[in-house]
Protein backbone atom coordinates (compact mmCIF):
# COMPACT_ATOMS: atom_id res chain seq x y z
CA UNK A 1 0.00 0.00 0.00
CA UNK A 2 1.38 3.42 -0.93
CA UNK A 3 1.51 6.49 1.25
CA UNK A 4 0.02 9.94 -0.20
CA UNK A 5 3.93 10.54 -0.86
CA UNK A 6 4.15 7.74 -2.87
CA UNK A 7 1.37 7.75 -4.71
CA UNK A 8 2.16 11.48 -5.49
CA UNK A 9 5.66 10.48 -7.14
CA UNK A 10 4.24 7.49 -8.89
CA UNK A 11 1.47 10.07 -10.77
CA UNK A 12 4.44 12.10 -11.51
CA UNK A 13 5.29 8.99 -13.90
CA UNK A 14 2.03 7.64 -15.72
CA UNK A 15 1.36 6.01 -18.81
CA UNK A 16 -1.91 7.12 -20.92
CA UNK A 17 -4.43 4.45 -20.22
CA UNK A 18 -5.74 1.87 -22.99
CA UNK A 19 -9.39 2.01 -22.93
CA UNK A 20 -11.71 0.11 -25.62
CA UNK A 21 -15.46 1.10 -26.46
CA UNK A 22 -18.08 -1.79 -26.24
CA UNK A 23 -21.70 -2.66 -26.75
CA UNK A 24 -24.64 -4.17 -28.97
CA UNK A 25 -24.71 -3.21 -32.50
CA UNK A 26 -26.03 0.14 -33.28
CA UNK A 27 -25.43 1.88 -30.21
CA UNK A 28 -23.25 4.46 -30.87
CA UNK A 29 -19.94 2.92 -30.58
CA UNK A 30 -18.03 3.99 -33.85
CA UNK A 31 -20.19 7.44 -33.76
CA UNK A 32 -18.67 7.86 -29.95
CA UNK A 33 -15.18 7.57 -31.42
CA UNK A 34 -15.89 9.88 -34.48
CA UNK A 35 -17.84 12.53 -32.09
CA UNK A 36 -14.75 12.61 -29.87
CA UNK A 37 -12.13 13.19 -32.69
CA UNK A 38 -14.49 15.12 -35.34
CA UNK A 39 -14.82 18.19 -33.00
CA UNK A 40 -11.22 18.17 -32.89
CA UNK A 41 -10.82 18.41 -36.66
CA UNK A 42 -12.65 20.76 -36.89
CA UNK A 43 -11.08 22.56 -34.37
CA UNK A 44 -7.99 22.79 -35.85
CA UNK A 45 -4.83 20.27 -35.61
CA UNK A 46 -3.90 22.44 -32.04
CA UNK A 47 -6.23 18.97 -30.71
CA UNK A 48 -2.87 17.28 -30.90
CA UNK A 49 -4.49 13.87 -31.86
CA UNK A 50 -2.87 11.26 -33.67
CA UNK A 51 -4.57 8.26 -35.52
CA UNK A 52 -2.25 5.16 -34.72
CA UNK A 53 -2.88 1.80 -35.97
CA UNK A 54 -6.40 0.50 -35.15
CA UNK A 55 -6.43 3.04 -32.24
CA UNK A 56 -7.09 7.16 -31.75
CA UNK A 57 -4.24 8.78 -29.09
CA UNK A 58 -5.78 11.86 -27.17
CA UNK A 59 -3.13 14.53 -25.84
CA UNK A 60 -3.92 15.41 -22.14
CA UNK A 61 -3.71 18.87 -23.54
CA UNK A 62 -6.86 17.72 -25.49
CA UNK A 63 -8.60 16.37 -23.04
CA UNK A 64 -8.18 19.57 -20.53
CA UNK A 65 -9.43 21.75 -23.61
CA UNK A 66 -12.55 19.26 -23.73
CA UNK A 67 -13.50 18.99 -20.44
CA UNK A 68 -12.29 23.13 -19.35
CA UNK A 69 -16.34 23.44 -18.77
CA UNK A 70 -16.14 20.92 -15.65
CA UNK A 71 -13.17 23.15 -14.19
CA UNK A 72 -10.89 19.65 -14.01
CA UNK A 73 -7.90 21.70 -15.14
CA UNK A 74 -5.25 20.21 -12.74
CA UNK A 75 -6.63 17.01 -12.30
CA UNK A 76 -5.61 15.63 -15.52
CA UNK A 77 -1.76 13.40 -14.65
CA UNK A 78 -1.66 11.01 -17.55
CA UNK A 79 -0.21 12.20 -20.96
CA UNK A 80 -3.13 11.45 -22.49
CA UNK A 81 -5.58 8.18 -23.53
CA UNK A 82 -5.38 5.83 -26.22
CA UNK A 83 -8.82 4.50 -26.99
CA UNK A 84 -8.64 0.77 -29.15
CA UNK A 85 -10.48 1.54 -32.48
CA UNK A 86 -12.15 -2.11 -32.29
CA UNK A 87 -15.66 -0.99 -33.67
CA UNK A 88 -16.20 -1.92 -37.37
CA UNK A 89 -13.04 -4.24 -37.33
CA UNK A 90 -13.70 -7.63 -39.74
CA UNK A 91 -12.89 -9.86 -37.02
CA UNK A 92 -14.76 -7.27 -34.11
CA UNK A 93 -15.53 -10.20 -31.77
CA UNK A 94 -11.70 -11.73 -31.68
CA UNK A 95 -10.39 -8.32 -30.98
CA UNK A 96 -13.01 -7.09 -28.84
CA UNK A 97 -12.25 -10.73 -26.18
CA UNK A 98 -8.60 -9.51 -27.13
CA UNK A 99 -9.16 -5.96 -26.92
CA UNK A 100 -10.49 -5.91 -23.23
CA UNK A 101 -8.01 -8.28 -22.32
CA UNK A 102 -5.56 -5.12 -23.00
CA UNK A 103 -7.29 -2.60 -22.19
CA UNK A 104 -7.67 -0.67 -18.34
CA UNK A 105 -10.84 0.42 -18.64
CA UNK A 106 -13.48 0.53 -21.08
CA UNK A 107 -16.59 2.13 -22.09
CA UNK A 108 -19.75 0.35 -22.51
CA UNK A 109 -22.29 1.97 -24.75
CA UNK A 110 -26.16 1.54 -24.00
CA UNK A 111 -28.65 2.92 -26.66
CA UNK A 112 -31.01 4.87 -24.22
CA UNK A 113 -34.13 4.06 -26.58
CA UNK A 114 -33.42 0.58 -26.13
CA UNK A 115 -31.80 -0.25 -22.83
CA UNK A 116 -29.59 -3.57 -22.68
CA UNK A 117 -29.63 -5.99 -25.25
CA UNK A 118 -27.61 -9.29 -25.97
CA UNK A 119 -24.23 -7.84 -26.77
CA UNK A 120 -24.29 -5.34 -24.25
CA UNK A 121 -25.03 -8.57 -21.62
CA UNK A 122 -21.98 -10.61 -23.64
CA UNK A 123 -19.79 -7.46 -23.57
CA UNK A 124 -20.82 -7.01 -19.85
CA UNK A 125 -19.59 -10.45 -18.84
CA UNK A 126 -16.41 -10.59 -20.79
CA UNK A 127 -15.57 -7.38 -19.32
CA UNK A 128 -16.34 -8.78 -15.38
CA UNK A 129 -14.54 -12.39 -16.53
CA UNK A 130 -11.39 -9.84 -17.06
CA UNK A 131 -12.07 -7.56 -14.20
CA UNK A 132 -11.80 -4.84 -16.55
CA UNK A 133 -12.82 -1.32 -15.06
CA UNK A 134 -15.56 0.71 -17.05
CA UNK A 135 -18.01 3.16 -17.44
CA UNK A 136 -21.38 2.81 -18.94
CA UNK A 137 -22.43 5.36 -21.72
CA UNK A 138 -25.87 5.78 -21.97
CA UNK A 139 -26.22 7.25 -25.62
CA UNK A 140 -28.58 9.05 -27.68
CA UNK A 141 -30.07 11.04 -24.99
CA UNK A 142 -30.70 13.42 -28.18
CA UNK A 143 -33.70 11.16 -29.08
CA UNK A 144 -35.42 11.88 -26.10
CA UNK A 145 -38.53 13.06 -27.85
CA UNK A 146 -38.12 17.21 -27.83
CA UNK A 147 -34.73 17.34 -26.89
CA UNK A 148 -32.98 20.59 -26.96
CA UNK A 149 -29.06 20.39 -28.15
CA UNK A 150 -26.38 22.11 -26.65
CA UNK A 151 -23.51 20.90 -28.72
CA UNK A 152 -20.69 19.12 -26.79
CA UNK A 153 -22.28 20.83 -23.16
CA UNK A 154 -21.31 18.99 -20.10
CA UNK A 155 -24.45 16.82 -19.76
CA UNK A 156 -25.38 18.54 -16.42
CA UNK A 157 -25.21 21.76 -18.51
CA UNK A 158 -27.69 20.19 -21.31
CA UNK A 159 -30.12 18.30 -18.55
CA UNK A 160 -30.97 22.37 -17.41
CA UNK A 161 -32.10 23.46 -20.89
CA UNK A 162 -34.68 20.76 -20.78
CA UNK A 163 -38.37 20.66 -20.47
CA UNK A 164 -40.10 18.71 -17.85
CA UNK A 165 -41.07 15.90 -20.30
CA UNK A 166 -37.82 15.28 -21.58
CA UNK A 167 -36.41 15.12 -18.03
CA UNK A 168 -39.67 12.72 -17.20
CA UNK A 169 -38.81 10.27 -19.82
CA UNK A 170 -34.56 10.41 -19.55
CA UNK A 171 -35.87 9.56 -15.56
CA UNK A 172 -38.01 6.74 -16.24
CA UNK A 173 -35.21 5.20 -19.23
CA UNK A 174 -32.86 5.34 -16.71
CA UNK A 175 -34.63 4.13 -14.06
CA UNK A 176 -35.62 0.80 -16.38
CA UNK A 177 -31.71 0.93 -17.93
CA UNK A 178 -30.36 0.43 -13.56
CA UNK A 179 -32.67 -1.86 -13.35
CA UNK A 180 -31.98 -4.11 -15.92
CA UNK A 181 -28.04 -3.71 -15.09
CA UNK A 182 -29.68 -4.65 -11.32
CA UNK A 183 -30.88 -8.14 -13.13
CA UNK A 184 -27.23 -9.07 -14.16
CA UNK A 185 -26.16 -8.42 -10.36
CA UNK A 186 -24.63 -5.05 -11.07
CA UNK A 187 -25.54 -1.56 -8.92
CA UNK A 188 -25.15 1.45 -11.24
CA UNK A 189 -26.01 5.05 -10.46
CA UNK A 190 -26.06 8.69 -12.78
CA UNK A 191 -22.06 9.34 -12.43
CA UNK A 192 -22.38 12.25 -10.71
CA UNK A 193 -24.54 10.90 -8.09
CA UNK A 194 -22.21 8.34 -7.46
CA UNK A 195 -21.01 7.96 -4.22
CA UNK A 196 -19.24 4.47 -4.24
CA UNK A 197 -17.22 4.57 -7.46
CA UNK A 198 -15.79 0.80 -7.89
CA UNK A 199 -18.50 -0.70 -6.02
CA UNK A 200 -21.44 1.07 -8.17
CA UNK A 201 -20.54 1.43 -11.90
CA UNK A 202 -21.14 5.10 -13.08
CA UNK A 203 -23.66 5.81 -16.01
CA UNK A 204 -22.66 8.83 -18.38
CA UNK A 205 -25.65 10.33 -20.30
CA UNK A 206 -24.18 10.90 -23.96
CA UNK A 207 -25.04 11.71 -27.10
CA UNK A 208 -22.56 11.04 -30.13
CA UNK A 209 -24.42 13.59 -32.42
CA UNK A 210 -24.21 16.52 -30.69
CA UNK A 211 -21.92 15.64 -27.95
CA UNK A 212 -23.57 16.51 -24.97
CA UNK A 213 -21.93 14.01 -22.29
CA UNK A 214 -18.59 13.41 -23.94
CA UNK A 215 -16.81 16.13 -21.73
CA UNK A 216 -17.70 14.08 -18.67
CA UNK A 217 -17.14 10.56 -20.32
CA UNK A 218 -13.32 11.83 -21.17
CA UNK A 219 -12.70 13.30 -17.81
CA UNK A 220 -14.81 10.44 -15.76
CA UNK A 221 -12.24 7.68 -17.61
CA UNK A 222 -9.13 9.81 -16.98
CA UNK A 223 -9.63 11.01 -13.32
CA UNK A 224 -11.20 7.47 -12.49
CA UNK A 225 -7.55 5.60 -13.84
CA UNK A 226 -5.54 8.21 -12.28
CA UNK A 227 -7.07 7.40 -8.73
CA UNK A 228 -7.58 3.34 -9.11
CA UNK A 229 -4.89 2.17 -11.17
CA UNK A 230 -1.75 4.27 -10.36
CA UNK A 231 0.13 0.32 -9.79
CA UNK A 232 -0.67 -0.73 -13.39
CA UNK A 233 -0.39 2.86 -15.17
CA UNK A 234 3.27 3.58 -14.03
CA UNK A 235 5.73 3.53 -16.64
CA UNK A 236 7.90 0.89 -16.92
CA UNK A 237 11.11 -0.16 -17.99
CA UNK A 238 9.85 -3.96 -17.79
CA UNK A 239 7.99 -4.80 -21.69
CA UNK A 240 4.54 -5.12 -21.93
CA UNK A 241 3.50 -5.51 -25.50
CA UNK A 242 0.51 -7.14 -27.47
CA UNK A 243 0.65 -8.49 -31.53
CA UNK A 244 -3.18 -7.61 -32.30
CA UNK A 245 -2.94 -8.41 -36.09
CA UNK A 246 -0.33 -9.93 -38.74
CA UNK A 247 -1.17 -8.46 -41.98
CA UNK A 248 0.85 -8.04 -45.43
CA UNK A 249 1.91 -4.59 -46.38
CA UNK A 250 3.06 -4.26 -49.94
CA UNK A 251 6.38 -2.91 -49.83
CA UNK A 252 6.88 -4.16 -46.40
CA UNK A 253 6.12 -7.82 -46.41
CA UNK A 254 4.59 -9.01 -43.40
CA UNK A 255 3.88 -6.75 -40.48
CA UNK A 256 2.67 -7.18 -37.06
CA UNK A 257 0.21 -4.36 -35.53
CA UNK A 258 1.24 -4.57 -31.59
CA UNK A 259 -0.34 -2.81 -28.51
CA UNK A 260 2.63 -0.93 -26.42
CA UNK A 261 0.84 -1.30 -23.03
CA UNK A 262 4.54 -0.50 -20.81
CA UNK A 263 7.71 -0.34 -21.70
CA UNK A 264 9.81 0.94 -24.70
CA UNK A 265 10.64 -0.30 -28.10
CA UNK A 266 13.48 0.63 -30.29
CA UNK A 267 14.00 0.37 -34.15
CA UNK A 268 17.20 -2.69 -34.06
CA UNK A 269 15.64 -4.35 -30.70
CA UNK A 270 16.20 -8.21 -30.75
CA UNK A 271 12.73 -9.65 -30.30
CA UNK A 272 11.03 -13.04 -29.57
CA UNK A 273 6.80 -13.34 -31.04
CA UNK A 274 4.97 -16.40 -30.91
CA UNK A 275 5.16 -18.30 -34.18
CA UNK A 276 2.88 -21.30 -35.16
CA UNK A 277 5.76 -22.70 -36.28
CA UNK A 278 7.52 -21.83 -33.27
CA UNK A 279 9.30 -18.93 -31.86
CA UNK A 280 10.05 -16.28 -34.22
CA UNK A 281 13.36 -14.06 -33.01
CA UNK A 282 14.19 -11.64 -35.35
CA UNK A 283 15.12 -7.68 -35.42
CA UNK A 284 12.77 -4.81 -35.54
CA UNK A 285 13.45 -3.03 -39.20
CA UNK A 286 11.35 -0.16 -38.27
CA UNK A 287 8.40 1.10 -36.18
CA UNK A 288 5.43 2.93 -38.23
CA UNK A 289 2.50 5.02 -37.22
CA UNK A 290 0.48 6.18 -40.09
CA UNK A 291 0.44 9.82 -41.03
CA UNK A 292 -1.10 12.51 -38.52
CA UNK A 293 -5.07 13.15 -40.28
CA UNK A 294 -5.01 10.15 -42.44
CA UNK A 295 -7.61 7.73 -42.55
CA UNK A 296 -6.80 4.61 -40.21
CA UNK A 297 -6.68 1.88 -42.23
CA UNK A 298 -5.35 3.35 -45.55
CA UNK A 299 -1.84 1.50 -47.15
CA UNK A 300 0.97 3.45 -47.98
CA UNK A 301 2.83 5.95 -46.41
CA UNK A 302 3.65 5.99 -42.73
CA UNK A 303 5.69 7.77 -40.32
CA UNK A 304 9.30 6.16 -39.16
CA UNK A 305 10.27 6.18 -35.10
CA UNK A 306 13.18 5.58 -33.59
CA UNK A 307 11.89 4.86 -30.09
CA UNK A 308 8.19 4.80 -29.07
CA UNK A 309 6.80 4.70 -25.29
CA UNK A 310 3.45 3.50 -24.16
CA UNK A 311 1.01 3.53 -24.24
CA UNK A 312 0.81 2.93 -28.55
CA UNK A 313 -0.64 1.23 -31.12
CA UNK A 314 2.12 0.84 -33.95
CA UNK A 315 3.01 -1.28 -36.77
CA UNK A 316 6.31 -3.28 -36.71
CA UNK A 317 8.13 -4.36 -39.70
CA UNK A 318 11.08 -7.42 -39.45
CA UNK A 319 11.44 -10.55 -41.27
CA UNK A 320 10.73 -14.03 -40.78
CA UNK A 321 6.81 -12.87 -39.33
CA UNK A 322 5.02 -14.34 -41.78
CA UNK A 323 3.54 -17.25 -38.80
CA UNK A 324 3.13 -15.25 -36.27
CA UNK A 325 0.16 -15.55 -34.11
CA UNK A 326 -2.04 -12.39 -32.69
CA UNK A 327 -2.94 -12.18 -29.25
CA UNK A 328 0.32 -13.46 -27.80
CA UNK A 329 2.96 -11.05 -26.16
CA UNK A 330 5.83 -9.92 -27.92
CA UNK A 331 9.43 -9.77 -26.07
CA UNK A 332 12.56 -7.55 -26.39
CA UNK A 333 15.43 -9.56 -25.90
CA UNK A 334 17.74 -7.83 -23.88
CA UNK A 335 21.72 -7.38 -23.85
CA UNK A 336 22.43 -9.58 -21.01
CA UNK A 337 19.69 -12.28 -21.64
CA UNK A 338 19.69 -16.01 -22.96
CA UNK A 339 18.01 -16.38 -26.50
CA UNK A 340 16.89 -19.63 -25.68
CA UNK A 341 15.46 -18.69 -22.13
CA UNK A 342 13.24 -15.65 -24.20
CA UNK A 343 12.40 -18.39 -26.88
CA UNK A 344 10.58 -20.78 -23.95
CA UNK A 345 9.21 -17.32 -22.20
CA UNK A 346 7.44 -16.47 -25.18
CA UNK A 347 5.97 -19.65 -26.53
CA UNK A 348 4.70 -20.55 -22.83
CA UNK A 349 2.33 -17.25 -23.72
CA UNK A 350 1.43 -19.33 -26.93
CA UNK A 351 0.06 -22.35 -24.93
CA UNK A 352 -2.15 -20.16 -23.15
CA UNK A 353 -3.52 -18.45 -26.31
CA UNK A 354 -4.13 -22.05 -27.53
CA UNK A 355 -6.20 -22.88 -24.46
CA UNK A 356 -8.06 -20.01 -24.57
CA UNK A 357 -8.93 -20.79 -28.11
CA UNK A 358 -9.89 -24.60 -27.04
CA UNK A 359 -12.28 -22.61 -24.20
CA UNK A 360 -13.86 -20.08 -26.31
CA UNK A 361 -13.88 -22.07 -29.28
CA UNK A 362 -12.84 -19.54 -31.53
CA UNK A 363 -9.95 -20.69 -33.67
CA UNK A 364 -8.99 -17.31 -35.22
CA UNK A 365 -5.91 -16.87 -33.32
CA UNK A 366 -4.21 -19.14 -35.21
CA UNK A 367 -3.30 -17.52 -38.97
P1 LIG B 1 -22.09 0.90 -33.66
O1 LIG B 1 -22.62 -0.27 -34.43
O2 LIG B 1 -22.27 0.71 -32.21
O3 LIG B 1 -20.69 1.31 -34.03
O4 LIG B 1 -23.08 2.12 -34.01
P2 LIG B 1 -22.86 3.36 -34.97
O5 LIG B 1 -21.90 4.32 -34.41
O6 LIG B 1 -22.60 2.86 -36.36
O7 LIG B 1 -24.30 4.03 -34.91
C1 LIG B 1 -25.47 3.34 -35.34
C2 LIG B 1 -26.51 4.33 -35.80
O8 LIG B 1 -26.95 5.14 -34.71
C3 LIG B 1 -26.00 5.33 -36.86
O9 LIG B 1 -27.03 5.58 -37.76
C4 LIG B 1 -25.68 6.57 -36.04
O10 LIG B 1 -25.77 7.74 -36.80
C5 LIG B 1 -26.74 6.51 -34.96
N1 LIG B 1 -26.28 7.14 -33.71
C6 LIG B 1 -25.16 6.86 -33.02
N2 LIG B 1 -25.06 7.61 -31.92
C7 LIG B 1 -26.15 8.40 -31.91
C8 LIG B 1 -26.65 9.42 -31.02
O11 LIG B 1 -26.05 9.75 -29.99
N3 LIG B 1 -27.83 10.00 -31.34
C9 LIG B 1 -28.54 9.66 -32.46
N4 LIG B 1 -29.70 10.28 -32.69
N5 LIG B 1 -28.12 8.72 -33.30
C10 LIG B 1 -26.94 8.10 -33.06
Amino acid sequence: VLNEEGIKEKQENLRSPICCIMGHVDTGKTKLLDCIRGTNVQEGEAGGITQQIGATYFPAENIRERTKELKADAKIKVPGLLVIDTPGHESFTNLRSRGSNLCDLAILVVDIMHGLEPQTIESLNLLRMRNTEFIVALNKVDRLYGWKTSKNAPIRKAMKQQSIDVINEFNTRLTSVITQFKEQGLNTELYYKNREMGETFSIVPTSAISGEGIPDLLLLLVQWAQKTMVETLTYADKLQCTVLEVKVIEGHGTTIDVVLVNGALHEGDQIVVCGSKGPIVTTIRSLLTPHPLKELRVEGKYLHHIEVKAAQCIKITAQGLEHAVAGTSLHVIGPDEDVEEAKKTAMEDMESVMRRIDKSGEGVYVQ
